[in-house]
């Protein structure tokens, strides 16, 4: 049986298992997914285990994106973003990924198709970083705008053809650009947005990486403005097909993995 795996905490109300495990019964893999806890501490020992141990792959969540950068070889792109959430065992060597970025890009173009001119990416923590990198690696212009202005400067830094601002800048921003993503908390099981809802307009594709709820007042206001609208569970989703594949090298069942995290977020 291969044995896949998540490291982070807290870990309870994971999405990643039944969407993994509903790959491995479409394709029927003889395959388990399994969360782990261990202390904030000790990532990186928990990445030694799981290859000690044999693990298929493992995926990694906060608040271990980081410090699991000292025990496996980042590819170029996790190197650049500085945080890594899937590894693969490669003949037996840690390797690790960054598929939050791809599973971002991969959201927006299922969406909006072809992605061109600007991004306005709101939030500068390990979701903004990954997005802004990813964004600017499919060729966009991207402005980061932060509460915390110093983050966003750190983070435009990471790529050519970026620039970072303060919230106030959202209103000269976002009138202007073609893409806008929520990679704040702002949103996540509250009725708060990130974006006054006067800036948005119907040219923009909106990304907002939260999921819980699925529609938030972001993509609400973003919907009323007549704008594309992209939920935080199309990022979850490819962020995990992503992982399968490095894992797998299969064709991954993306349907089966959709339906089954869209059954487990729309209950929750
Ligand atoms: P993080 O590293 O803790 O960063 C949080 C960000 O939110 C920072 O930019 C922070 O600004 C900003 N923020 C927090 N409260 C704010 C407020 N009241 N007003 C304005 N800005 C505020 O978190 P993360 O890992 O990047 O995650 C961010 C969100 O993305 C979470 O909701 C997470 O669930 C979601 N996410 C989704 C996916 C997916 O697959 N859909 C993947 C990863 C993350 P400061 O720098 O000023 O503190």
């Amino acid at each position: 049986m291969d044995v896949y795996g998540l490291i982070g905490t807290p870990i309870e109300h994971s999405l990643s298992p039944p969407m993994h495990e509903a790959a491995y019964e479409a394709l029927d893999m003889d395959a388990r997914y399994v969360t782990f806890e261990p202390d904030p501490s000790d990532g990186a020992r928990a990445v030694e285990a799981a290859a000690t141990l044999g693990l298929d792959g493992l995926n990694v969540t906060i608040p271990f994106k980081e410090s699991v950068l000292d025990v496996v070889d980042p590819d170029p792109l996790a190197e650049r973003i500085g945080a890594v959430n899937t590894v693969a065992f490669e003949d037996g060597r840690p390797v690790g990924y960054n598929t939050d970025a791809t599973g971002a890009v991969r959201a927006l173009r299922d969406h909006a198709g072809a992605l061109s001119g600007n991004a306005v990416v709101v939030g500068a923590g390990g979701a903004g970083r990954a997005i802004t990198v990813g964004l600017a690696d499919a060729g966009l212009s991207v402005d980061v705008v932060n509460r915390t202005v110093e983050r966003a400067h750190e983070v435009a830094a990471l790529v050519d053809d970026a620039r970072g601002h303060g919230l106030d800048a959202l209103g000269s921003l976002v009138p202007e650009a073609s893409v806008l993503v929520n990679a704040t908390s702002v949103g996540m099981e509250s009725s708060e947005t990130p974006v006054p809802a006067k800036h948005l307009h119907a040219d923009l594709t909106v990304l907002d990486a939260v999921y819980q709820p699925l529609e938030t007042q972001l993509l609400s206001d973003a919907a009323a403005a007549g704008a594309t609208t992209v939920d935080g569970g199309w990022m979850l989703l490819y962020q995990g097909v992503a992982a399968f594949e490095h894992w797998t090298g299969a064709d991954p069942p993306v349907d089966a993995m959709r339906q089954a995290l869209r059954a487990d977020l729309t209950e929750n």
